[in-house]
């Protein structure tokens, strides 16, 4: 086994895969940027090295200034989290080229996936039900022109190097496909560089579900249940539960089953999560592969009782999986809320600021994932997720009702959190009766007139 990980990320999923590494007597080098000095991740680790200032390019992002850190240290492997470099490729392949296991897939995987319009092109060889729309990239306005109307409208346009929402227009006639079309395009080259774009039907009202996947190095690959993600805003997940109220025994197998093929057609490794959109008719489609850990990733630990991290850690030292499908197991329920530093009244704008007083809710089987703490200064810089509540009980019901109890008692003080919406929203009627979709929030925040 490593003896000891570097982990290239920070905040609450560094602090996650610090705890894992710690569980299995496993050494850990936190890589920090100057404004992270004081950030927990940067004071749990055995050792931490800064490697450049607050920007994430110069170094989260910094690949030259993590492999000499990791090279620095003596660490065999590193463990890059979600965002920041988890899904490039290059990352990954130049780890290789140094000795360094990167807990992951290798870089060909990820091109595979990491580029959705060819992920699509893969997927629809392989028979996996795709949304209808292009096959593979569309390379100008007449030609997207040309799809919609063989698919209908509505359309969406979506970034093949597309994540986090970002690079996405809906179009609802021709008109609003041209504008929308250069919209997203521009948007796609700034954020990612690359303004590929391609084509998909716009499935009205959907669930986002997603199957989470392990995978080892000798073919055996298992699924863990689904997430339900819908509850999203702006295409950005904001709640996550496992079960979904919208899954039965009968379709999870199936779903399963094919999550299971799209993973095993490109021979992925480690773990990952197969995305699909299931439409008010009963209808699935795969939308995409995550090459990574997701954030969303425990309230498949909880129903699972299985540790994610430390299955990335094991399998990528080469162990094989210590589970067939028939020994997983889906027990009870579990509900994801993210905490952010955002102010919902304001258009959700960010908050950070100085934590000036904490109290984190706590009790059998309420989990907190963070990185905060009293004086604490949440930075400008980063994403403003800056914690997670999770919550489990036997049923859907009860997980409710425990985490009414504890997001009651979550208390951030000194800056702006969702909180108080989050709170609003699990009191919805809708979402106790499980009865939601990818639309939901928006009409959620117009009620509220936020
Ligand atoms: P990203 O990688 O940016 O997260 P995804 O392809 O995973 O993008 O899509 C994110 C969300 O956008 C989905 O969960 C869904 O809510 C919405 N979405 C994506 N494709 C479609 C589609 N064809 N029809 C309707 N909604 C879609």
């Amino acid at each position: 086994m490593f003896k000891k990980i570097l982990i290239a990320n920070r905040g609450e999923i560094a602090v996650r895969i610090i705890r894992a590494c710690r569980e299995m007597n496993i050494a850990t080098v936190a890589i920090y940027s100057e404004v992270d000095k004081d950030a927990l991740h940067t004071q749990l680790a055995d050792e931490a090295i800064c490697i450049g200032p607050a920007p994430a390019k110069d170094s989260y992002l910094d690949i030259k200034a993590i492999i000499s850190a990791a090279i620095v240290t003596g660490a065999s492997a590193i463990h890059p989290g979600f965002g920041f470099l988890s899904e490039n490729s290059k990352f990954s392949k130049v780890c290789e080229e140094c000795n360094i296991t990167f807990i992951g897939p290798t870089g060909e995987m990820m091109d595979k996936m990491g580029n959705k319009s060819q992920a699509r092109e893969t997927m629809i060889m392989n028979n996996i039900p795709v949304v209808p729309g292009s096959e593979g990239a569309v390379n100008n306005t007449d030609e997207a022109l040309q799809i919609a109307d063989n698919i209908g409208y509505p359309v969406i346009i979506k970034a093949s190097a597309g994540g986090g929402g970002r690079g996405m227009r809906i179009a609802r006639n021709s008109e609003e496909l041209l504008s929308s079309f250069k919209m997203a395009s521009t948007e796609a080259k700034n954020a990612f560089g690359d303004d590929t774009m391609y084509v998909e039907k716009y499935v009205e009202n959907p669930r986002h579900i997603e199957f989470q996947i392990l995978a080892d190095n000798y073919g055996n690959t298992i699924h863990l249940g689904e997430r339900d993600c819908s509850m999203q805003r702006r295409h950005q997940k904001v709640l996550e539960e496992s079960p979904s109220a919208a899954i039965d025994n009968d379709l999870r197998e199936i779903m399963g089953k094919i999550a299971v093929k799209a993973a095993k057609s490109i021979n992925y490794k480690n773990a990952g999560t197969v995305e699909f959109l299931l439409s008010e008719s009963g209808e699935f489609y795969f939308i995409e592969m995550n090459t990574r850990i997701q954030v969303e990733h425990p309230v498949t630990e909880m129903v699972t009782g299985i540790d994610l991290i430390k299955e990335q850690i094991k399998i990528a030292d080469g162990e094989k999986l210590s589970y067939t499908q028939d020994d997983i197991e889906i027990s009870g329920h579990a509900i994801e809320c993210r905490i952010n530093a955002e102010n919902p009244s304001k258009g959700f704008r960010p908050s950070p600021g100085t934590i000036n007083f904490l109290h984190i809710p706590s009790g059998k089987d309420i989990r907190v994932d963070s990185s905060i703490y009293c004086g604490y200064t949440v930075p400008p810089t980063y994403d403003s997720m800056i914690a997670k509540l999770i919550v489990y009980d036997k049923d859907r019901e009860s997980a409710i009702k425990k985490l009414n109890s504890a997001i009651g008692e979550f208390i951030i003080k000194g800056i702006d959190t969702n909180i108080d919406f989050q709170y609003e929203l699990i009191n919805n009627k809708d979402f106790i009766e499980g009865n939601y979709n990818t639309s939901f929030i928006q009409s959620f925040v117009e009620k509220l007139e936020l």
